[in-house]
């Protein structure tokens, strides 16, 4: 089976750095499936999973936004976060759920940045996600 390289890095840290057979994850224009071999791509990235195909297994990355970029060989995702499932402190992202959720319920507030907050719910909702959906696939 033929691989690329996937490396996700964030400001502080190496998240994923293997060789890989497929990743999937949602670019600016839509889905894009990546094999070896691609052509040559750069996007921004929005909130959301990264999906990974190594040694026949899927295993999945939460993404806080950040940037792609596609060659033969490598792929590279530059996050502004990113996780994996087992780094996930689903506590933690429930906190910030909510408290993201009362922030916009407060509708009308002047002192209230809603796309902040709109952000902040998008990404502790993404990471429940990843928490929920790698623990599903490991029963
Ligand atoms: P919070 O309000 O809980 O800090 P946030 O979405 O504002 O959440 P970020 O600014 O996206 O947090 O991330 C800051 C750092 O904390 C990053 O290194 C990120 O990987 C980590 N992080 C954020 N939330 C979690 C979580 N629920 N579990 C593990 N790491 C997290």
């Amino acid at each position: 089976m033929s691989t690329t390289i996937l490396d996700i890095v964030t400001p502080e840290r190496t998240v994923y750095s293997r060789p890989v057979e497929m990743v999937i994850l949602r670019g600016a224009e839509g889905d894009l499936g990546i094999l070896p071999g691609h052509m040559p791509l750069v996007t921004t990235l929005p909130i959301g999973l990264v999906r990974i195909k190594e040694e026949g297994r899927w295993s999945l990355v939460a993404l806080s936004g950040g940037f792609l970029e596609v060659r033969p060989d490598r792929v590279t995702v530059l996050a502004e976060a990113a996780e994996l499932p087992e780094e996930i402190d689903v506590a933690r992202a429930e906190r910030a759920r909510e408290r993201a959720e009362r922030r916009l319920a407060e509708k009308g507030r002047s002192d209230i940045d809603y796309v902040r907050a709109e952000l902040a719910l998008k990404r502790a909702l993404n990471r429940l996600r990843a928490a929920e959906e790698a623990k599903v696939s490991l029963r």
